[in-house]
């Protein structure tokens, strides 16, 4: 089994990199976020209060999320492409605190990871969802230069930014995903700390490889 988690704050490039070493290595990517993303989704929708526990078990009992080709589905629906805003960052967030919402997303990424080889990204992937994973890396980056590169994918969609506003989202959403009670995002005591602040994407999906070889002496 080779099970290859990754964790670490958001607007890291996790997604980025872990999509393309899972493709160089032929493994299953596997982006726990999406799934939260959904559920927040699904909380806007319905506007139900995602402070509010029972109001969001009761949207629990009726939501099926399953992840599926690099795709997720929430309800069947394929919402990949619906949850990329900031609006459902902040909402998946603070949504993600919430134990049940914690639980259902953990069920269906531990069914994957048992069956199959797995690169798995989120906040809580070598701490909690898969703390036997054979590898165990944290990514982080300085929030200037998250911030940054955030703002310039944007202009490059030809969307408006503001430089100074992302930064303050970034460091508001590290804060409530290192703080919150369960499952915080923390590095595991056996993953080997990634600071990307410095690296392009080419020498970011390189690092991770070596650091997979090293660990399991596979080629990479
Ligand atoms: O990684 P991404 O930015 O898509 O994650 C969205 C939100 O989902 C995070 O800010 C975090 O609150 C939550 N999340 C989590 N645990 C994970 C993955 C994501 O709490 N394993």
């Amino acid at each position: 089994m080779l099970r290859v988690a990754i964790d670490g704050p958001g607007g890291t490039g996790k997604s980025t990199i872990a999509k393309a070493v899972a493709s160089r290595l032929g493994l299953e990517y596997i982006d726990t976020g999406a799934m939260y993303r959904s559920i927040a989704l699904k909380s806007i929708r319905l506007t139900v209060d995602p402070e509010d526990e029972n109001a969001v078990v009761d949207m629990l009992s009726d939501t099926v999320i399953d992840f599926d080709d690099n795709k997720v589905f929430l309800d069947g629906e394929d919402v990949s492409g619906l949850i990329r805003t900031n609006e459902i960052s902040m909402q998946a967030s603070t949504i993600s605190k919430l134990g049940p919402v914690r639980a259902k997303v953990d069920e269906v990424s531990k069914r994957l990871a048992a069956t199959k080889n797995v690169v798995m990204e989120g906040r809580d992937i070598g701490t909690a969802v898969i703390p036997e994973a054979e590898v165990k890396i944290f990514m982080t980056a300085d929030p200037a230069v998250r911030a940054k590169r955030r703002y310039d994918q944007l202009i490059e969609q030809g969307k408006s930014a503001n430089l100074e506003e992302i930064k303050e989202e970034i460091e508001k959403r590290d804060y409530q995903d290192s703080h919150r009670e369960i499952n915080p995002l923390k590095q595991a005591e056996d993953a080997v700390f990634l600071d990307t602040s410095e690296m392009s994407i080419e020498e970011n999906i390189d690092a991770v490889c070596d650091i997979i070889a090293a660990k399991t002496g596979a080629e990479a």
